[in-house]
């Protein structure tokens, strides 16, 4: 594994990355991280798209294959399905997801975590399972009681959360800065055109992704920045932070180009 800074999404369906952390998958590849994505649901009772892009028998493997371009697109370095049910994550039995998740931390020793708030951003029961399920895992893979042969103990010293405001929010109104919930905001700005890309691979989830992002007289300002919240890690000097590794050991190992 060496020194080499690695980032671990812990994200509900195909398509929460590529809303949440599509730019900052780019921007800190393109800067030697190592991006680690884990999926707990192939979105199967999701949409079809309509005009419907396949059956709903045919879903789950093409929101897999949706997924994996999407995963390609963002220089992503190892995609892990959790392989739940969508819309019943909640019911996961949680000594299982604790060991799934807890073998992925102790294995590529993220320095960071981003996965959803505890309110699921959107209230998803899937995304608030998932945030509940990735804290109790990081508590657990950083003591040596649980799971001693899921491998060695590791601490993650940073846990960020979405944030608490609706991607239409992103780049209209006031400044974002201001918002309690937006301690990072990064620029993405050089990498949106990827992050529509990505959005767009999710082509069974056209309806909601167009309305979302594209169907705005703004889809450029939406696609600028992405801002996450604080869970806990070294504190912010300034909030918000441009960058997602300020105040770590771990981000001095990173090309520094527009470190703030
Ligand atoms: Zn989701």
């Amino acid at each position: 594994m060496g020194h080499r800074p690695t980032i671990l999404f812990s994200l509900a369906h195909p398509d929460d990355e590529s809303f949440m952390v599509a730019g900052v998958s780019c921007k800190y590849r393109a800067r030697g991280v190592r991006l680690v994505l884990a999926t707990a649901t192939l979105g199967d009772a999701g949409k079809v798209g309509d005009p419907p892009v396949c059956s709903r028998e045919e879903l789950p493997r093409v929101r897999e294959s949706e997924l994996r371009r999407a995963v390609d697109l963002l220089g992503i370095d190892a995609l892990h399905l959790l392989g739940y049910r969508d819309k019943d994550l909640c019911n996961a039995d949680p000594a299982q997801i604790r060991g799934q998740l807890v073998r992925l931390v102790r294995r590529y020793r993220p320095a960071l975590v981003i996965t959803f708030d505890p309110n699921g951003f959107n209230q998803h029961p899937d995304h608030i399972a998932i945030s509940r399920f990735t804290s109790d895992a990081l508590a657990a893979a950083a003591d040596p009681r649980w799971l001693p042969e899921a491998g060695e103990p590791h601490r993650v010293t940073r846990l960020l959360w979405t944030p608490p405001l609706r991607p239409e929010e992103i780049g209209a109104g006031p400044p974002l800065g201001n918002r309690p919930g937006v301690d990072f905001l990064v620029d993405i700005q050089a990498w949106s055109a990827r992050k529509a890309e990505a959005l767009r691979a999710h082509r069974t989830q056209h309806l909601s992704i167009n309305r979302i992002w594209f169907d705005r007289p703004d889809p450029e300002l939406a696609l600028s920045s992405e801002p996450f919240r604080q869970a806990w890690g070294p504190p912010l000097v300034s909030r918000p932070e441009i960058d997602l590794f300020a105040g770590m050991e771990a981000g001095k190992g990173i090309a520094p180009e527009d470190r703030g």
